[in-house]
């Protein structure tokens, strides 16, 4: 069974503009990290307010175990959320601000609790310090010891990480995950950052516009992404218009691989990591071959700006595949291009 299961929920705040959400649908199952994805004002908050009862939906249903906790009020739901400012309170102690959590617990066990779970996000040597004398990632880390303290069955997390710089961003996220997976619990965490998304979840769901374009593992939806957006808001990626034949189609790059086979006019994502520049020769020669715009040496890679038929491509290889701005070039897909759908079609780049 699945521990979390969404049908079609809905919510539309105002009549004269489109729902905020529409008719979204997703699963989660015990002990699994799902990410919600997407631009700002894409509806993911909207969707953890329904979840957590904070929020009541027009539309769909949410069932936790299996069961429907429409009638519940937020704190019937054993639901935990953990917000983008961590709501301590400031004028308790970090050791309070847990125990404030533990009201289920017999009083003498509290702080004995409390202690464990601050031992647990490594925070037991300021127990008694308040929320003004942490760092922003140790009071992000209270704020989960609170969470944890309520003992709720999912946990939702909105965007816990922006308020922290990104070297403290990095070591948080990997701190909460480990804390996560340890006590097996199962979390959804809104983000709009593709990185920690990447980082931080078993699977994701990318969001646009009020609906969920599409879910599955971050490698599936990186590498098969099914519509431009996704294509797009995970990753960079160049989209090549073609003719596709079964397995090829012809496009501006020759004929290419694609995948899944098709026929007829195709939209096709190419990331940038899968093409790659290769020395003109008189067979791969058109009159005016790509031409570098741009070579940015990146540590692990190259990256190059290749300008061709009026638009450019964005192509990453590893040093050894070195050319000069300037040079002229051929460009060769070393994977399939990717077959998108076309509903939520995005020019960005082209
Ligand atoms: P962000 O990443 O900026 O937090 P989001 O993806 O979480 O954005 P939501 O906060 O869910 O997006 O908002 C989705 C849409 O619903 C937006 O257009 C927003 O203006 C609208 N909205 C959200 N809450 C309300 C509300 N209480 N009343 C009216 N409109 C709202």
């Amino acid at each position: 069974m699945n521990h979390l299961e969404i049908q079609g929920l809905t919510k539309r705040f105002d009549l004269s503009s489109p729902p905020a959400v529409h008719d979204v649908s997703f699963q989660l199952k015990t002990g699994e990290i799902l990410g919600l994805l997407g631009p700002s004002g894409c509806g993911k908050t909207t969707t953890l307010r329904m979840i957590a009862g904070f929020t009541p939906p027009d539309g769909g249903e949410i069932f936790l175990e299996g069961a429907s906790v429409a009638s519940l009020p937020p704190e019937r739901r054993r639901i935990g959320f953990v917000f983008q400012d961590y709501a301590l309170f400031p004028n308790k102690t970090v050791l309070d601000n847990v125990i404030f959590a533990l009201h289920r617990k017999k009083r003498p066990l509290r702080k004995n609790r409390a202690r464990d779970l601050l031992a647990l996000v490594g925070l037991s040597r300021e127990e008694h310090r308040f929320p003004h004398e942490l760092s922003g990632g140790q009071q992000q880390r209270v704020a989960l010891a609170r969470t944890l303290a309520a003992e709720p069955e999912l946990i939702l997390l909105d965007e816990p990480f922006s308020n922290l710089d990104a070297a403290l961003r990095e070591s948080t996220r990997a701190d909460v995950r480990s804390l996560l997976k340890c006590a097996e619990m199962s979390a959804i965490l809104v983000t709009h950052d593709q990185e920690e998304a990447l980082s931080f979840c078993d699977t994701l769901g990318v969001m646009n516009a009020g609906t969920l374009e599409q879910t599955g593992t971050p490698e599936e939806i990186y590498l098969n992404p099914r519509t431009a957006f996704v294509a797009q808001f995970l990753g960079r990626a160049n989209l090549l218009r073609g003719t596709a034949t079964g397995s090829t189609a012809r496009t501006d790059l020759g004929e290419i691989a694609i995948h899944p086979a098709t026929d007829g006019s195709v939209l096709l994502s190419l990331r940038p990591e899968h093409l790659t520049l290769l020395p003109l020769t008189e067979a791969n020669s058109p009159d005016d071959p790509p031409r570098i715009t741009s070579r940015e040496f990146r540590g692990h890679d190259l990256t190059y700006r290749v300008k061709f038929r009026n638009r450019e491509f964005l192509v990453h290889t590893d040093y050894t595949c070195d050319y000069p701005p300037g040079s002229a070039v051929a460009l060769a897909p070393r994977r399939p291009g990717v077959v998108l759908q076309e509903p939520g079609l995005c020019f960005r780049g082209l």
